[in-house]
Parts: C-alpha cells; sequence; structure tokens
C-alpha cells in the first residue's frame, strides 16, 4: 500500500494538524453514509454488561460474547453477583469464551473495585473506570461512549490501523494514538468516529485487504491504494 499524501506522520507541524482536523467532519459524513447504524456489535442494556462484555471480548468474537450474554446475565445482574460465586462456578460459566480462567479472575476482581471504589455503580469517566483492576483505556472508553454516550475514542485493533492508513497518526502504542485522535476530533463526533472507524476497519478497510476502491474516504486517505 502506498501512501500518497505526506508520510502520514503530523508530528507537530501545525498546519498539517489543521489540515487533518478538516479532514474530520468529511470522513464522519462520508461513512455515516455507509454505516447508518454505526454502534457497537456488542448487544447490552447497561453499561455493567457491557464492562463485563468488554473483558470477556478480548481474543474473542462479539458473536460468541453475545451469545453467552443471554444467559450470563440472567444470573449475573450486579458485581455482587459475580463476586459472590466461587470461582470456579464463574470459569464453568464462561467456559464458552477463550481464555476464561483468566477472564473469570479478572471480572472478579473488577466487579470486587466496582464495589470497594464506587459502591456497586460503573463510572462515567476515563479517569475512574481506569482504576478497576483489568480496565485500561480501550475499555473504560468502551463502556462510557457505548452505555453512557459520552464522549470516547475507542482505540482497538480497527480504529488503529484505519487512523494509522488514514494518515491521522502515525502512533503504534493505543493510548497515543486515542491522545493524538483527541487534539483533532472535536468532542461531540469522538465517539460516532469511533464507532465509524471500527465498522469500516471490519468490513472495508480491512487488516489483510482493504478495499479501497469500494472505499468513499479515498480521496481523504494517505493509503488509498487507487490511482484518482
Ligand atoms: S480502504 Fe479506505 S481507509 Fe482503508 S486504506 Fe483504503 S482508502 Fe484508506
Amino acid at each position: 500500500m502506498v501512501q500518497r499524501k505526506g508520510k502520514g506522520s503530523r508530528g507537530k507541524d501545525p498546519q498539517r494538524t489543521e489540515n487533518l482536523r478538516k479532514r474530520i467532519p468529511k470522513i464522519i459524513e462520508e461513512l455515516e453514509q455507509l454505516y447508518p447504524d454505526a454502534r457497537l456489535e456488542l448487544e447490552y442494556e447497561n453499561a455493567f454488561q457491557l464492562l463485563i462484555e468488554a473483558i470477556l471480548a478480548a481474543q474473542e468474537s462479539d458473536k460468541k460474547v453475545n451469545h453467552l450474554a443471554k444467559t450470563l446475565f440472567k444470573k449475573y445482574r450486579s458485581p455482587e453477583d459475580v463476586v459472590r460465586v466461587p470461582l470456579d462456578e464463574l470459569e464453568k460459566d464462561i467456559s464458552s469464551i477463550n481464555f476464561y480462567r483468566r477472564k473469570a479472575k479478572l471480572l472478579k476482581n473488577c466487579c470486587q473495585g466496582l464495589i470497594d471504589i464506587f459502591g456497586g455503580e460503573v463510572p462515567r469517566t476515563v479517569e475512574e473506570m481506569t482504576k478497576l483492576p483489568g480496565v485500561g483505556r480501550k475499555t473504560a472508553n468502551m463502556v462510557i461512549g457505548g452505555a453512557y454516550g459520552l464522549p470516547a475514542i475507542i482505540v482497538d485493533r480497527h480504529v488503529m490501523r484505519v487512523s494509522q492508513r488514514i494518515g491521522l497518526t502515525s502512533q503504534k502504542d493505543p493510548d497515543k494514538i486515542e491522545f493524538e485522535l483527541m487534539e483533532l476530533i472535536p468532542e461531540d463526533m469522538r465517539t460516532k468516529f469511533s464507532f465509524l472507524l471500527l465498522n469500516h476497519g471490519k468490513t472495508i478497510c480491512t487488516a489483510r485487504d482493504p478495499k479501497c476502491s469500494e472505499c468513499p474516504i479515498c480521496d481523504l486517505c494517505d493509503s488509498c491504494n487507487i490511482k484518482l
């Protein structure tokens, strides 16, 4: 894949940063037409469920997590329910999920943190969320953006890849990418932008075979591989 404009590196060039900022509304407009219902694929009814699912979804498909969720949340309705059961029982209940033993421990620690630090309520800021054991910025942003509808840049592998290809960041570390994207994207567009890039990375700007000929933001992307 060739890069057409610059080298995808913003550095601290204020002019380039400004030019990138100007691309954002157009990128959102184009992708919204393609994905009018862009959202997380995980299915949840509240922030607690999304937090649990986000932990289960690491190195696992959203589809499998959604399937498990249908029964899981009949038994586990609160952090207290997760803490109360013996570890081996929780392991058994989530055993259809990759790395279920490690994830069962993570769930227990996280739910204990929810109770101890936040009285059982899922907090509404990334800074608070990341005080919970096992919760990083990606998960925290996913929950505050997905469940509360608050501004959130969710840097999963799709958002990382697509934003790098477009040329919005040259960083490789997800947290650094998040902060660079925050500089470019107005607060009220961040969550929508994250959902759109997530969808785009899963369907058109895929890891191995980006379909640039079908991509509506080719003229806004540093890595478009078709000649305009
Ligand atoms: S699919 Fe679109 S976003 Fe991805 S590299 Fe090609 S033109 Fe860029």
